[in-house]
């Protein structure tokens, strides 16, 4: 299969829904990564995603919709959950909710499970797209299981060319860490099951604490364990210095001397700046001629805590958990 490289006119919108509706798989731009498309409503499409991705069929995948309104109809929603939809949607947050037992979604998608994971993106090309499709997109992140995010089409094609019928390009990511995953589908709790593109504070702000998963057994989020976001190559967190044959991730401007390659995730110490940057940056120190990357400290506040969740996860053994 060849992948077709679309762009944002009316013409490419058209075709790539088309290929959605008729149970292709096409990768777009939301605000957060690129997603890999495919109807969720539709079990063998939805399928295809997991084998193009190489992706264990036990970890759930995020339904997508072009308006807020379109949730009902699939996820329970209570008063935590309106609140929390009508301040971020269109948003970088995702809300896991009780499936309704009638909703037309394709157990493939949910991995079985009882409850779904929701979004509305705020990128203005998805929403278009998702608004033509009309029915429920199911899109995880479109690059290969275990690898870091796409942020670019060209990220996208790296790890996909020849395994999905297109890619709309529209330039990078906004935000570029996936979005905020929270469990609501209890009434007791709100369970941050993934930092994300929305920080935690902020959504604290609307329904009060929202709590580790940690010590959860069995584990809420199949997915959400082990090594994941991984480049090849091993990866030091909180270096304060760096070996002559190591690549550096950096941030700020109190660089240790010495690296053989530097990639600065931000110079100002921004950490939206930091998201935006980070699988970019990783990638590419990935195909530099380095043996291992060092990584500066980064803040967890904010937008910090998903790129040191991100970073963790990338830094385990391969072999830790599953991705
Ligand atoms: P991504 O591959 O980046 O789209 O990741 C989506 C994540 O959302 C997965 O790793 C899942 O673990 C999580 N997720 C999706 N649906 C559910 C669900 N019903 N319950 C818990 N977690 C979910
Ligand atoms: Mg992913």
């Amino acid at each position: 299969m060849t992948t077709r490289l679309l762009g944002t006119t009316e013409a490419d919108l058209a075709e790539a829904a088309e290929i959605l509706r008729a149970g292709g798989l096409v990768a777009f731009p939301t605000e957060t990564v690129y997603g890999l498309g495919a109807l969720a409503d539709d079990g063998t499409a939805a399928r295809r995603i997991f084998a193009a991705k190489a992706r264990p069929a036990r970890n759930p995948l995020i339904v997508h919709l072009g308006e807020p309104e379109a949730a009902a109809a699939f996820a329970v929603f209570d008063a935590r959950a309106r609140a929390l939809a009508r301040a971020f949607w269109p948003g970088p947050l995702t809300l896991v909710l009780r499936l309704r037992p009638e909703a037309a979604i394709a157990p493939a998608v949910t991995a079985g499970l009882a409850t779904v994971a929701v979004r509305v993106p705020a990128h203005p090309v998805a929403r278009a797209l998702l608004l033509r499709v009309a029915r429920p997109v199911a899109a995880p992140s479109a690059n290969r299981s275990g690898r870091p995010s796409p942020t670019t089409a060209a990220h996208v094609l790296a790890d996909l060319a020849g395994r999905i019928e297109a890619v709309v390009d529209a330039g990078p990511c906004p935000v570029g860490v996936e979005s905020t995953v929270v469990d609501l589908s209890e009434p007791a709790r709100a369970l941050l099951l993934r930092p994300g593109g929305l920080p935690r504070e902020t959504i604290e702000k609307v329904i009060g604490p929202v709590v580790d998963p940690r010590g959860h057994e069995p584990p809420r989020s199949p997915g959400l364990v082990g090594r994941h976001y991984a480049p090849s190559k091993p990866l030091r967190l909180d270096a304060r210095t760096v070996a002559p044959d190591e690549g550096l991730l950096a941030f700020g401007r109190d660089l240790p001397e010495g690296a053989r390659v530097v990639r600065n995730l931000s110079p100002g110490g921004d950490l939206a700046e930091a998201a935006r940057n980070l699988f970019r940056m990783l990638r590419e120190l990935d195909a530099s001629d380095v043996r291992a990357i060092a990584v500066m400290p980064i803040p967890g506040e904010g937008l910090g805590e998903a790129i040191r969740d991100r970073l963790r996860r990338a830094a385990l053994d391969a072999g830790a958990g599953d991705t």
